[in-house]
């Protein structure tokens, strides 16, 4: 049993499951992230384990503890909405404090805890301040510490970096998971950013439709999905349709090729392939065993890194190298030779 619990929740609105059959269980101390498109039930989860929602089936547990009956702030969680939904007519220090006020903590233990937590947040001279003369980022750092003031066991975060500024959001998120790894505190964010999922997690929960697809460490989820949604939602990827030749002896043909995947394929006339663009590249690097000839189609150039698409037959693959200030990007309508490893290919 793990310190937060997760048994066959669901929830349905009217007619319409948007949770199903939901299982999860968080070690003490973990940052788990739900990631999932829009819609795919990742709010109504959390707000079920915050309790602000009533599960239609299912149980939660908290350390042992069944908190399905309980109202939210008898759970001992903290949340942080993607809206920081401070008090405006309070000031920073005031908002910090407000769950330990109403908690009955004596004023001096509350003003210690308040320096602490603005301390850990990076704002320990703002408690004066009011949350309009603050900036998003601040004003989400205030949240944070809210949450934390009262010394939650699990601490709920929903979007929290959504209204931001792309470098806001990097900074912050790093200092999210600096937070949360010093107080050791088991968090649950949720996110439909899989750049945020896979930096921040020990582990994601790939949400589709109101299922958890897969559960696992980020390396994994990346590396191998083991369904076609969490493939194809998380990173780039790049589908390629083969026709199978031989089942049995894993055998495939790619255009004009021959391919051996060296494992057996399903019993299918056509198999998709997929591939990440990191696998593929325009120089046979380490003798990669296959070579496709294309045209590069489309040329990207972002800075550290060019994304460049080429036309294989029927498939458009994205691929990527590193800029050099020695050689321009290629140009688009030339030719060129895609290198990848036979092994390297997922079949979906
Ligand atoms: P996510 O957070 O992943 O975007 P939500 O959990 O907010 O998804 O919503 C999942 C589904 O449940 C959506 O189709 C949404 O419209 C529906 N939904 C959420 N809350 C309610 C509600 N109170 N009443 C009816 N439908 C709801
Ligand atoms: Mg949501």
């Amino acid at each position: 049993m793990g310190f937060l619990d997760i048994s066959n929740l669901s929830k349905s609105f009217g007619a319409t499951q948007v949770v199903k059959d939901f299982n999860l269980s968080v070690e003490k101390g973990e940052f788990i992230s739900f990631l999932g498109p829009s819609g795919c039930g990742k709010t109504t989860t959390l707000r079920m384990v915050a309790g602000f929602e009533v599960p239609s089936a299912g149980t939660i547990r908290i350390d042992g503890r069944d908190v399905v009956r309980l109202r939210p702030n008898q759970r001992n969680i903290g949340m942080v909405f993607q809206s920081y939904a401070l008090f405006p007519n309070l000031t920073v220090a005031d908002n910090v404090g407000f769950g330990l006020r109403v908690a009955g903590v004596p004023r001096a233990g509350r003003a210690s805890r308040v320096a602490e937590m603005l301390a850990i947040v990076g704002l320990a001279d703002f408690g004066a301040r009011y949350p309009f003369q603050l900036s998003g980022g601040q004003q989400q750092r205030v949240a944070l510490a809210r949450a934390l003031a009262v010394r939650p066991q699990v601490l709920l975060l929903d979007e929290p970096l959504s209204a931001l500024d792309a470098k806001i959001r990097v900074s912050l998120r790093e200092e999210i998971r600096s937070i949360q790894r010093k107080l050791g505190i088991t968090t649950i964010y949720v996110t439909h950013d899989q750049e945020e999922a896979l930096s921040m997690s020990d582990r994601i929960v790939v949400m589709n439709n109101g299922v958890a697809d897969q559960v696992a460490p980020p390396f994994e989820i990346y590396n191998r999905p083991t369904t076609r949604f969490v493939a194809s939602f998380v990173g780039t990827l790049n589908l390629i349709e083969a026709e199978v030749a031989d089942a049995a002896a894993g055998r495939l043909r790619l255009g004009p090729d021959l391919v051996d995947l060296g494992r057996p394929l399903p019993d299918n006339r056509r198999v998709t392939l997929a591939l990440r663009p990191e696998a593929l590249s325009l120089a046979p690097h380490g003798g990669r065993d296959l070579a496709l000839a294309g045209e590069i189609v489309e040329v990207h150039f972002l800075g550290s890194v060019i994304r460049i698409r080429v036309q294989v037959g029927d498939a458009r693959l994205s691929l990527d190298t590193f800029n050099s200030p020695d050689s321009p990007p290629p140009a688009v309508g030339a030719p060129a030779t895609v290198f990848l490893n036979a092994r390297d290919l997922m079949v979906l």
